[in-house]
């Protein structure tokens, strides 16, 4: 079982609360690994079976007809199935306001794998675009298969599935697209 070690949280209601939001937001994104991972492999047998992945896999890594970028695709998928059914440690900070960004939900340290949670983090939603489990997902993606953040946002993201599809499926955000596309 995955083991969440919590960083710099106050021991009181606060952090309380912001621990909850994190064990829910982590049970939904354990739910959307299961599921992109199952849809990939039955999309994968039968490219028929399954229109709304087979649209996103389209959307998000110009997927039609790339052997290359359906490994990487299926990779990832697997991966991140596996990582919440593993006895890994995942170690959260939390942050605060992020100096970079204000908006800034989360960053992931390359180097150790931690992941600080800023303060937009505890007031994103569990479902749509740019969610809570959508955005720990989008940081593990960093951990688990080295992606970077060659675009944010939904529009540059399709802008680079178009223009560099290679790129696309090294690209958090993608992910974090793909996720919360098919999952809520
Ligand atoms: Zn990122």
């Amino acid at each position: 079982m995955l083991t969440v070690n919590f960083l710099g949280f106050s021991e009181d209601q606060k952090g309380r609360e912001q621990k909850n939001h994190i064990a829910e937001a982590l049970k939904i994104a354990s739910t959307w690994a299961d599921k992109v991972n199952t849809a990939y492999l039955n999309w994968n047998l039968n490219a028929n079976s399954d229109a709304k992945f087979a649209a996103l896999a389209e959307q998000w890594f110009d997927l039609k007809n790339d052997q290359g970028r359906r490994k990487i695709l299926a990779s990832m998928v697997r991966r991140m199935a596996v990582y919440f059914q593993s006895d890994r440690t995942l170690n959260l900070r939390y942050g605060g306001i992020s100096s970079d960004d204000p908006d800034d939900l989360a960053e992931t340290a390359f180097q150790s794998g931690e992941i600080t949670l800023f303060a937009p983090f505890f007031d994103a939603e569990m479902t749509g675009t740019d969610s809570a489990p959508g955005t720990l997902l989008h940081e593990l993606t960093h951990q688990i298969q080295n992606t970077e953040d060659f675009a944010y946002g939904t529009d540059d993201s399709i802008d680079l599935a178009l223009d560099e599809p290679f790129d696309a499926a090294r690209n958090a955000d993608n992910f974090e697209y793909l996720y919360e596309g098919y999952c809520s």
